[in-house]
C-alpha cells in the first residue's frame, strides 16, 4: 500500500487512515522484531479469540432464536498466494469496537507488559509469549503476517467492516457490503520465499522469515491439537482425500476407483476437559486448558478438579497461578471463574459464584441444575448460586489446608501471592474466620520464617494466655519496636503485622485456639509470664516519678491522653501506646485513606523508670518542676517515640535543632 493509493482510496471509499497509539506501535514493534521460536502461538490467539466471540454469540442465541448457528472456527490455508484465513461465525464487531479492539491496546494492558519486559530485563527479542496475558493477542498475529485483513460483521448491522494493516504504524478502516455474521482475519505471512504480492513491498520488514510453513496442513493440525484441542467449537479445515469408491454397502469396490476429495476435517476434539473425570485427565492436558483459559504463560501453580453429586450437580476445574496478576488489588478485580450451564458458557467474573477474597483462583464452573435459558442477571439470582459458592468456597479452604500440611514450600510461594487476597475474607467471610486462621502464615519475633498460628500457640511459654502481636507499616519498624522489648526479654513470642488488612484481620479473629489476640502496644501488659523481682521497678517508682508524669501530662496534654510508667521498656526511653480497647493507629490510618474521618485517638505516652534519660528528668522535675527545659524535653520525648514507629513528627525541623542543641551542651561538659 502506497499512501497515494490509500489518498485516493480514501476519497472513493471512505477509507480512514487512522495511527495507532504510541503504546501499540510500540508494542507492534517488539512483535515484528522479536526473534522468537514460538511464533507459532499467534494461532492459539487467533482462535482463543473466535472461541470467545462464539461463546457470546451462543449466548445470545440462548434468547434470540434467529442467531442459532452451527458454530465454528474454520482455518483457510491457500499455499499459493501463502496466506492463512481464520473464519468464526461469532458476534462480530461494530465499526467502533474495531477501532476500540482492534486499534488501541487497554492501556493498562500493555503498560503492564512493558513493565513485566523491564522487570526481566528484556528489551527487544523479548518473549511474545507474555503478550496474551495482558490481552493484547490479536497483534501476536504480526509476528508471522507482514499485512493482516480483518472483516467482521455483527448480527444486526447494515454493513460490515474492513480493517487493514501492515502493523507499520497506521492502519485503514472502511464500512463494506453486509457479510455473514462473524469475523474473517486473514494473514498474509511473513516469509522470505513466499512470491511478493505488492509490489510496492519493497521496504517492508521481511528480516524475521517464518521457520514454520503455517499453510501446512499438518502443521496446522499439530497446532491445533497442541494448543486448541479444548475449544469448545469445532475448528475446521477443508483438507484433500484420497476416498476408496464404495458399493451400496459401504464396502470399498475391490475395482473401484479412488478419486481425490476435498472434506472439510475437524482439527480439535472439543472436549470439555473438566467434565472427565480426573483420572482420566493428564497433566499436559491440564497445563494446555489452563494457558487456553488464563493466557499465562507459566504453568499453574495448583490444580484442583472435583464434581459434585447428588442434591447439586456440578464440576469444577479450578487453578491457582504462579503469580499474582498485576490486577489483582485494582479497585474492581475480577473474579477468575467462568460459569458454564451444561458446557454451555454463561459468563465470567460472577459475583456470586465465588467471593472476592479468592479471586485468585481460575477456571471453570459447570452445572447442570441451572436453567439454560437464561440472562446474566436471572442467573445471578438464582438460588442455586449461593449453594454452589458455599461448597466451593468450603473446598478452596480445606483444599490449602492439605496443601499447607503436605507441601509447606508450595503453600508458603502460593501465600506469598495471594495471602494478602485470603486475609480479606476475614473482613467479607466472618463466618468462616476459624477456617481461615488455619491458613493465615505470619512473621514473628522469634522466628525467620513463616509459621501458622498453631506453630505460635506451641511455642507459647508457660503462664502466658494470650498471643500477642503488633500491627504497623513495616516489618523491620516492628522487629525494632519499643513496644516489644520487654516481651523479647521474657522470650514472649510476638506476632508481627505488616500490611493493611493485618488490623481487620486480628479485629475479626480476636481468638486463636481459645486464646485471645492482644496487641502489644494496648493497655496494660499484665500477664507476661516469668517476671523475676530484679526486673521488676521498685513500688514506689509512681510515687518517685509522680511529679515529672504530672508536668509531662500537663505539657503534653494536647497530644497524649496520659503519661504512665512503662513495663514494656527495657532498652528504648519511651515508647506510645494505645488504651486497652482503643482504636490502634493503624486503623486509625486506615479509615483514613478510605475516607472516613475518625477524631484522632490520643495515645499513652509510655516512659522507662529505668532509662538514665528518664530519671534524669524525674530528679530534674523533683528539684523544679517548672523548668523550662521539662517543656523542650517532654516533646522531644514524645517524638523520639513517634520516629520509633516511623511515624512522621509534626515539626521535624524543630526536632532536629532540639537534638543539635541537646548534643552540643552535652558535648560543653
Ligand atoms: P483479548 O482477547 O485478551 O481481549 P485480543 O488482543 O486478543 O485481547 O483481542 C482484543 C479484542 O478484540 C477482543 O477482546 C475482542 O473484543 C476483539 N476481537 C478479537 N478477535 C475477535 C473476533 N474474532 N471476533 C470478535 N471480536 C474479536
Ligand atoms: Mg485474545
Amino acid at each position: 500500500m502506497t499512501k497515494t493509493k490509500t489518498n485516493s482510496a480514501q476519497a472513493e471509499n471512505k477509507v480512514e487512515t487512522r495511527s495507532f497509539q504510541a503504546q501499540t506501535n510500540k508494542l507492534l514493534d517488539l512483535m515484528i522484531h522479536s526473534i522468537y521460536t514460538h511464533k507459532e502461538i499467534f494461532l492459539r490467539e487467533l482462535l482463543s479469540n473466535a472461541s470467545d466471540a462464539l461463546d457470546k454469540a451462543r449466548f445470545e442465541a440462548l434468547t434470540r432464536p434467529e442467531m442459532a448457528s452451527h458454530w465454528k472456527i474454520k482455518l483457510i490455508a491457500n499455499k499459493d498466494i501463502h496466506t492463512l484465513t481464520i473464519v468464526d461465525n461469532g458476534v462480530g464487531m461494530s465499526y467502533d469496537e474495531v477501532i476500540e479492539h482492534i486499534g488501541t491496546i487497554a492501556k493498562s494492558g500493555s503498560e503492564a507488559y512493558a513493565r513485566t519486559l523491564k522487570a526481566q530485563g528484556q528489551g527487544e527479542g523479548a518473549a511474545p509469549d507474555l503478550i496474551g496475558q495482558f490481552g493484547v493477542g490479536f497483534y501476536s498475529a504480526f509476528m508471522v503476517a507482514k499485512r493482516v485483513i480483518l472483516e467482521t460483521q455483527q448480527q444486526d448491522a447494515d454493513h460490515a467492516v474492513r480493517w487493514e494493516s501492515a502493523g507499520d504504524g497506521q492502519y485503514q478502516i472502511e464500512r463494506i457490503a453486509k457479510l455473514d455474521r462473524g469475523t474473517t482475519i486473514t494473514l498474509f505471512l511473513r516469509d522470505k520465499d513466499a512470491p511478493k504480492l505488492d509490489n510496492d513491498d519493497a521496504d517492508a520488514d521481511d528480516s524475521v522469515a517464518n521457520e514454520q510453513d503455517f499453510t501446512d496442513a499438518w502443521e496446522l493440525r499439530r497446532l491445533v491439537k497442541k494448543y486448541s484441542d479444548f475449544i469448545a467449537f469445532p475448528i475446521t479445515m477443508d483438507v484433500e482425500k484420497w476416498e476408496n469408491e464404495r458399493d451400496e454397502d459401504g464396502n470399498v469396490k475391490a475395482d473401484g476407483k479412488s478419486e481425490q476429495k476435498i472434506v472439510e476435517e475437524t482439527l480439535n476434539s472439543m472436549q470439555a476437559l473438566w467434565t472427565r473425570q480426573p483420572s482420566q485427565v493428564q497433566a499436559k492436558e491440564y497445563q494446555e486448558f489452563y494457558r487456553h483459559l488464563t493466557r499465562d504463560w507459566e504453568e499453574p501453580s495448583d490444580t484442583l478438579h472435583f464434581h459434585v453429586e447428588g442434591q447439586q450437580e456440578w464440576s469444577a476445574l479450578l487453578y491457582v497461578p504462579k503469580r499474582a496478576p498485576f490486577d489483582l488489588f485494582s479497585r474492581e478485580p475480577r473474579r477468575g471463574l467462568s460459569l458454564y450451564i451444561k458446557r454451555v458458557f454463561i459468563a465470567e467474573d460472577i459475583k456470586e459464584l465465588i467471593p472476592e477474597y479468592f479471586r485468585f483462583v481460575k477456571g471453570v464452573v459447570d452445572s447442570a441444575d441451572l436453567p439454560l435459558n437464561v440472562s446474566r442477571e436471572t442467573v445471578q439470582q438464582d438460588r442455586m448460586l449461593p449453594l454452589i459458592r458455599k461448597r466451593l468456597t468450603n473446598k478452596l479452604i480445606s483444599h490449602f489446608k492439605d496443601l499447607l500440611n503436605k507441601d509447606r514450600a508450595a503453600y508458603e510461594q502460593l501465600w506469598a501471592e495471594f495471602g494478602q487476597c485470603i486475609k480479606e475474607g476475614f473482613h467479607y467471610d466472618a463466618s468462616n474466620k476459624d477456617k481461615l486462621a488455619d491458613l493465615l502464615l505470619v512473621r514473628t519475633t522469634t522466628q525467620s520464617g513463616l509459621s501458622t498460628l498453631q506453630e505460635v500457640v506451641d511455642r507459647k511459654k508457660e503462664g502466658q494466655d494470650s498471643l500477642y502481636y503488633l500491627t504497623g507499616d513495616k516489618l523491620e519498624t516492628l522487629q525494632d519496636a519499643p513496644q516489644l522489648e520487654m516481651f523479647k526479654k521474657r522470650g514472649v513470642e510476638v506476632i508481627l503485622l505488616p500490611e493493611p488488612v493485618d488490623e481487620i484481620m486480628v479485629g475479626v479473629l480476636e481468638t486463636f485456639a481459645e486464646l485471645p489476640l492482644k496487641s502489644a502496644s494496648r493497655g496494660d501488659v499484665q500477664d507476661l509470664p516469668e517476671e523475676t523481682a530484679a526486673e521488676t521497678p521498685p513500688a514506689d517508682q509512681d510515687e518517685a516519678y509522680a511529679g515529672l508524669l504530672t508536668r509531662l501530662k500537663a505539657l503534653l496534654s494536647d497530644d497524649v491522653q496520659d503519661v504512665k510508667i512503662s513495663k514494656r521498656l527495657t532498652d528504648s526511653a519511651v515508647c506510645l501506646v494505645s488504651q486497652e480497647g482503643g482504636v490502634s493507629t493503624q486503623m486509625e490510618r486506615m479509615m483514613q485513606a478510605m475516607g472516613q474521618a475518625m477524631p484522632p485517638q490520643k495515645r499513652i505516652l509510655e516512659l522507662n523508670p529505668l532509662h538514665p534519660a528518664i530519671m534524669a528528668l524525674r530528679d530534674l522535675a523533683a528539684r523544679d518542676n517548672e523548668d523550662q527545659r521539662l517543656g523542650d524535653f517532654g516533646e522531644m520525648l514524645l517524638d523520639q517515640a513517634l520516629l520509633a514507629e516511623g511515624a512522621p513528627l509534626k515539626n521535624p525541623a524543630r526536632f532536629a535543632r532540639r537534638v543539635a542543641d541537646a548534643m552540643a551542651s552535652a558535648a560543653a561538659v
